[in-house]
């Protein structure tokens, strides 16, 4: 099986991340989809493969086993064109990623979205901070070097496909300035 260091990848790794309910899932899957890449959605891999290592009392979730998530991934990410889903970024190794998008929604919409989906209490008002105080962009640049940190705005549904071009004109110029 042909492997390939960061350096020597074919294609682009890309990792969408975000606050909860930005639209990641439904971005992603149309990317990959559209682009022909590899899906990898990180929270339903764990929970497919229970890779946790205890439960949050506080926020009465599942904590992530991230080295187990890693050691299950670098075969798969190695090769390259992945297209990685989770709301967090930092743990993941910085070689895994060429190009990191963020996506970014006005409070209210993500308010809506997030009790739709049937957060209440604690969790809502945690998640709508999370986006007021741009946590995971943050997250992004201090964990990636900041020119590979993209944000994209997903406020609408027309955005799904402009940001899919965005992701997909980002990738192009990644081949262009990458190509041996
Ligand atoms: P995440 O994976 O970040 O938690 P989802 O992809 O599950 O978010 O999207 C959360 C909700 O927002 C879903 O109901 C989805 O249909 C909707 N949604 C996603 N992207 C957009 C967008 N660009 N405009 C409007 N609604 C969106």
């Amino acid at each position: 099986m042909a492997t390939f260091t960061a350096e020597a990848r074919p294609s682009p790794n890309i990792l969408v991340t975000g606050t909860p309910g930005t639209g990641k899932s439904t971005l992603c899957q149309e990317t990959a989809q559209r682009l022909g890449m590899q899906y990898i959605n990180v929270g339903d891999l764990a929970k497919e493969k229970e890779l946790y290592e205890g439960w949050d009392e506080e926020y009465q979730c599942p904590i992530l086993d991230e080295d187990r998530i890693i050691d299950e991934l670098e075969d798969v990410v190695r090769e390259g064109n992945c297209v990685l889903d989770y709301h967090s970024c930092e743990f993941f190794p910085e070689r895994w990623f060429d190009l990191i998008f963020v996506l970014r929604t006005d409070n209210t919409i993500l308010y809506n979205r997030l009790e739709a989906r049937g957060y209440t209490g604690r969790k809502l008002q945690d998640n709508i901070q999370c986006e007021i105080f741009q946590t995971i962009l943050e997250e992004a640049r201090n964990s990636y070097l900041p020119s590979i940190v993209y944000e994209l705005s997903s406020n609408e549904p027309e955005e799904i496909d402009s940001n899919i071009e965005k992701i997909r004109s980002t990738i192009l110029k990644w081949k262009m300035n990458n190509q041996r």
